[in-house]
C-alpha cells in the first residue's frame, strides 16, 4: 500500500507548523467535525490511533475486567488487544469466508452472560453485517463496538461504514486508504459519551488545553482530573494532513474500485477468488486480496514464485489466535479463519499502478498457480 500523498497535504503541514500551534488544537476540531459530516454522526473524537481509539471505545462500552468480548481471530491484533488491555478476555469467534467477516450465526453461539461487547471489523475495508449483528446481540445488553480501521470510504446500506454503529473506531495508519501519518477516530451517537472519550484522551482533564488556551470558560478555570486518563491526542499537524485526505477520499475509493474491478476480469478462469462487495455494501479494496483456488501451491510457495516473477504480493490477514498471547484460548474451531489466513494473499494495489503493472501480476499469478 502505498499512500496517496501530495504536495496539498504537505503545504497544510508546514501550515501548521507555521501557526506555531501544533498540539491538539484547531486543527484537530476541524477535521473531527469534517469527519463527522462525512459520516453523517453527531461525534466524532480524534485520537493518535486506531488501537487508542479502540481502548477508549471498549472503556465507553463500558468493559472491564471479568467481562468476555467476541471479537474477530482474523483481525489485526491490535483488536483482541485492545480488549486486553480493559482486562476482558476476547473470545474468538469465526468469520465468513466469503467476506472475512463477523456474522450473527458465528457470534451467537459464544454469547454468555459475561459477554459484554462485540468488536465487529470491517476487514480489508469489506462492511461487516453489522445490523445482523446488532439483532442478535442487542437483547441481550450487549454494544457491537465497530472496528472500522479499514472501513473509511466503504458503504454499508448506503451509509458510510461506521455510522449505523453506537461505537466506530477508525485508523489513519499509510496502510489505510486515508492516512495523517499515525491517528485514529472514536465515533458516537451519545454527547455525554463524547464528552467524556475527550477527557480520557486527554489525562482525564475536565478542561481540555486547547480551550484552556483559546480561554473557553476562561483562563482561570481550574481543570480537575475526576478519573484517570490517557495521552491518547492527535497533533493539529496531522489533523490538518487528515482534512486535505478527506477531501481526496472518494477519488482515493474510486480509483481502487476501478483497479480492483479489472483484476477481477484479468483474473476470471484462474480459479482464485477476489473478495468482493457483500450484498449489504461496498468495499474500498483497502487490501484486494484473493484466495487461491484449491489444490494450488501452498502460500508460501505462490509467494515465493511471485516474489521471482518481481511482484510483491503479501501474506492475507492475520489470525489473533494462533499468536504467542493467545494461543490456547479458542472455545470454538475457527476453520474458515484458518482457511483465509494460511491461504490467502493480498495483490499489490495503490493508486499509481499502471494497466502493464497489473498485467505483470495477474499474469505471474496465472503462471504461480500452474
Ligand atoms: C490497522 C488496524 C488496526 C490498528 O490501527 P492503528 O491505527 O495502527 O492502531 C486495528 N484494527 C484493524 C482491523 C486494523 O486493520
Amino acid at each position: 500500500m502505498i499512500p496517496w500523498l501530495g504536495e496539498e497535504e504537505a503545504e497544510a503541514a508546514a501550515e501548521a507548523v507555521r501557526s506555531g500551534w501544533v498540539a491538539q488544537g484547531p486543527r484537530v476540531a476541524a477535521f473531527e467535525r469534517a469527519f463527522a459530516e462525512h459520516l453523517g454522526v453527531e461525534h466524532a473524537v480524534a485520537v493518535s490511533s486506531c488501537t487508542t481509539a479502540l481502548h477508549l471505545a471498549l472503556i465507553g462500552a463500558g468493559v472491564g475486567p471479568g467481562d468476555e468480548v467476541v471479537v474477530p481471530s482474523l483481525s489485526f491484533v491490535a483488536t483482541a488487544n485492545a480488549v486486553t488491555y480493559v482486562g476482558a478476555v476476547p473470545v474468538f469467534a469465526d468469520v465468513d469466508p466469503a467476506t472475512g467477516n463477523l456474522t450473527a450465526a458465528t457470534v451467537e453461539p459464544l454469547l454468555t452472560g459475561r459477554t459484554r461487547a462485540v468488536v465487529a471489523v470491517d476487514q480489508g475495508g469489506v462492511p461487516v453485517d453489522l445490523d445482523g449483528i446488532r439483532a442478535v446481540v442487542e437483547p441481550r445488553g450487549v454494544t457491537v463496538v465497530e472496528d472500522a480501521a479499514c472501513g473509511a470510504g466503504s458503504v454499508y446500506r448506503d451509509r458510510p461504514v461506521g455510522a449505523g454503529a453506537e461505537l466506530a473506531a477508525y485508523s489513519f495508519h499509510p496502510r489505510k486508504l486515508l492516512t495523517t501519518g499515525e491517528g485514529g477516530m472514536v465515533t458516537c451517537r451519545d454527547g455525554g459519551l463524547a464528552a467524556r472519550l475527550r477527557r480520557l484522551r486527554e489525562h482525564g482533564m475536565s478542561v481540555s488545553a486547547a480551550d484552556r488556551h483559546a480561554g473557553a470558560g476562561g483562563a482561570s478555570v481550574l481543570e480537575t482530573y475526576d478519573e484517570i486518563g490517557f495521552n491518547y491526542r492527535m497533533t493539529d499537524i496531522q489533523a490538518a494532513i487528515g482534512l486535505v485526505q478527506l477531501r481526496k477520499l472518494p477519488a482515493m475509493v474510486a480509483r481502487r474500485r476501478e483497479l480492483a474491478a479489472r483484476y477481477r476480469e484479468l483474473l476470471a478462469g484462474t480459479g482464485a477468488r477476489l473478495v468482493d462487495d457483500p450484498p449489504h455494501g461496498t468495499t474500498n479494496y483497502q487490501s484486494c486480496w484473493v484466495l487461491p483456488p484449491e489444490g494450488a501451491p501452498d502460500r508460501a510457495e505462490l509467494l515465493v514464485r511471485l516474489a521471482e516473477a518481481g511482484v510483491s504480493a503479501r501474506r492475507g490477514i492475520m489470525a489473533a489466535h494462533l499468536e504467542a498471547p493467545y494461543k490456547g484460548t479458542g472455545r470454538v474451531p475457527l476453520p474458515a479463519t484458518e482457511l483465509l489466513t494460511r491461504r490467502s494473499l493480498i495483490l499489490p494495489l495503490h493508486h499509481a499502478l499502471t494497466e502493464e503493472q497489473q498485467d505483470r501480476v495477474v499474469a505471474a499469478l496465472r503462471a504461480a498457480l500452474g
